[in-house]
């Protein structure tokens, strides 16, 4: 296809604002899929996308338009995915930036906004669900006016629902995003923006062409890794794989590449030729995320550690940001340190290994990374508070600048609960009327205790959240441990400011008291920092024994009770003599 009739895009959006209504729309109004084959969100193929209504993965589809050849790129809509976010981003000229007319500008809004005006990209913004009773199309038009600069007329007016309009999405995408600018003479290279593995065909790179050629057989090679391999097949997505001879400069598609390694290739990477002029310069790649939140995960059954590794190993090929290590702790055995963007991407991640892996995991209560310099100036980052040396000379922690949107009722609730969290006040701002943004700046160890949680609830579901993250600093922070039955849980320890280690600590073991099964024994349950006790319950014997009912009785009524308990067992650990479930080592989630 002639470079100039080629347009890259994405589409971003608040979550639930409407870009996978538009993707589908755009898909059936183009004929990419027959009318009887639509299903809603076509394109958010896994099942827990499908369920929980976001899309997590970025995927690319073909659709012709007027002449045109159209690349839509989908994007994920939450705070934790601006990685991916940025990652479709760059595949891309344009952006079509939608947003809810009954909600308005959102903090995703804003975040993906921003990341389009990062990335030099054309914006078109439309404002979506006109239909509704309550939409107020010229009010949201207004603000997204403000935002990018530019006349209210401007904005794309449209329900996604009915399809009313959406033609005119796809022709201002045609008028007013870029062609992309590759050159089809130079040597060949392609940006792997996203990767996905085939039982049967091994691992496909999604790439956008930048430079040059690509022919079907062609002999590659990976620039970064240095991996090499021959392209078994090209082609692009429409929306199921379309092979093609070729893919050329500008044009978005697929590689299969054969190669059953899944870790022979990185999303980032670069691909060139291996015979004829190879490129020199790799594409600029992607920012390096760090993950600033980890947990352990360990299996429920010790045996099934090998095939965490692997499921692990294989969440990581289409999930670069997923980090992990192997951990041994005394309470749980042998796990996975896992380190996350934040607590949705953990949650996703938990769900997906148990899910398409079939794992029954036991999770431990997220912390975040922190900087520790020791007595001989070292400085060590720490992955888990266990590994927190009692003996510091300095510790940092990361800070996050946040930005609510919220209405300007709730702003003393916004503000009550930042403060509460060791928030800095840093500025606010009316975006209309009725609607203010927040800026605060909070420790991130302060936002994977349910700060969200929280942040909705006190205002009713009506606040929006997004943050960035503002670099380390020091903290004076405490570790405070946890003893069950006189023994100490290494995986219960948390790190917390010192100002709330007494009250966190007194607040975590009563909450355990609750969650652990009365034993047969009495068991105490103790914080301490160091060597000092500072809060202590115990959990009384049980007096009766549950089988005490059946002496006497059948067998077979015995058994079943038996098995019963075997099963509620199933996401328990023994901790020392105690049994300890999975709710404990997230107790420290909800100590409000
Ligand atoms: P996403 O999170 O941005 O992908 O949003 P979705 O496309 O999943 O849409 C979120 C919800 O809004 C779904 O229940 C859609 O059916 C609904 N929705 C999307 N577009 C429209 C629209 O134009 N009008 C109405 N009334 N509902 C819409
Ligand atoms: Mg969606």
């Amino acid at each position: 296809m002639d470079q100039s009739r080629i347009r890259n895009f994405s589409i971003i959006a608040h979550i639930d604002h409407g870009k996978s209504t538009l993707a589908d729309r755009i898909l059936q109004l183009t004929d990419t899929v027959a009318d009887r084959d639509m299903r809603e969100q076509l394109l958010d193929s896994m099942d827990l996308e499908r369920e929980r209504g976001i899309t997590i993965k970025a995927q690319a589809v073909r659709v012709a338009w007027k002449g045109h050849q159209l690349n839509l790129i989908d994007t994920p809509g939450h705070v934790d995915f601006t990685y991916e976010v940025s990652r479709s981003l760059q595949a891309c000229e344009g952006a079509v930036l939608v947003v809810d007319a009954a909600q308005g500008i959102e903090a995703q809004t804003l975040a993906n906004a921003y990341l389009a005006i990062e990335n030099e990209l054309e914006i078109v913004p439309v404002v979506n669900k006109i239909d509704l009773p309550s939409a107020d199309p010229d009010g949201a038009a207004v603000e997204v006016a403000n935002l990018l600069g530019g006349d209210p007329d401007d904005v794309v007016r449209i329900s996604a629902k009915t399809g009313v309009n959406v033609d005119q999405v796809l022709d201002a995408i045609v008028e007013r995003i870029p062609p992309p600018a590759g050159d089809r003479d130079a040597p060949p290279r392609a940006l792997i923006f996203d990767s996905s593995y085939d039982q049967y065909r091994g691992v496909i790179a999604f790439v956008r062409v930048v430079d040059g050629r690509f022919e079907t057989g062609a002999a590659l090679r990976a620039m970064a890794l240095g991996t090499e391999f021959d392209a078994e097949e090209l082609g692009f997505m429409s929306p199921s794989r379309v092979p093609v001879q070729a893919l050329e400069a500008g044009e978005v598609g697929y590689v299969i590449t054969g190669l059953k390694d899944v870790s022979a290739l990185r999303v980032g990477d670069t691909l060139t030729t291996r015979k004829g002029v190879a490129a020199n310069e790799p594409v600029p790649g992607y920012k390096d995320v760090k993950p600033m939140v980890f947990a352990g995960l360990f299996p429920t059954d010790s045996d099934d550690y090998p095939e965490l590794r692997d499921a692990l190993e294989r969440l990581k090929l289409n999930d670069a940001a997923l980090f992990y290590e192997p951990e041994t702790s005394q309470a749980l055995g042998f796990g996975f340190r896992c380190g996350f963007l934040g607590l949705l991407h953990m949650e996703i991640v938990r769900e997906r290994l148990e899910r398409e892996f079939d794992l029954d995991l036991l999770v431990t209560a997220p912390n975040v990374a922190y900087r520790v310099e020791r007595r001989n100036g070292e400085t060590v980052e720490v992955h888990n508070p266990a590994d927190m040396p009692r003996e510091l000379e300095r510790v940092e922690e990361p800070y996050i600048k946040a930005s609510v949107i919220v209405p300007k009722d709730h702003v003393g609730a916004v503000m009550e609960l930042c403060n509460e969290r060791r928030g800095r006040f840093d500025h606010m701002e009316y975006l209309s009327e009725e609607r203010v943004l927040l800026a605060y700046e909070l420790p991130l160890g302060e936002i994977v205790l349910d700060f969200y949680d929280q942040l909705k609830s006190r205002t009713r579901g009506y606040a929006s959240f997004d943050y960035d993250m503002a670099g380390f600093r020091e903290g004076n922070l405490s570790r405070v441990d946890i003893l069950v039955g006189g023994e100490q849980v290494d995986a219960l320890s948390l790190i917390t400011h010192r100002d709330f280690a007494y009250e966190r600590g007194r607040l975590l073991v009563e909450r355990l008291k609750e969650e652990i099964p009365r034993q047969m024994f009495d068991v105490p349950i103790q914080a301490a920092i160091g060597a000092r006790v500072i809060a202590r319950e115990t959990v009384k014997a049980r007096r009766k024994d549950v089988l005490a009912k059946c002496y006497g009785g059948d067998i077979s009524r015995k058994r079943k009770l038996l098995e019963k308990q075997k099963k509620g067992k199933k996401r328990m650990k023994q901790v020392g003599g105690v049994e300890v479930p999975q709710e404990a080592f997230l107790a420290v989630l909800n100590l409000d």
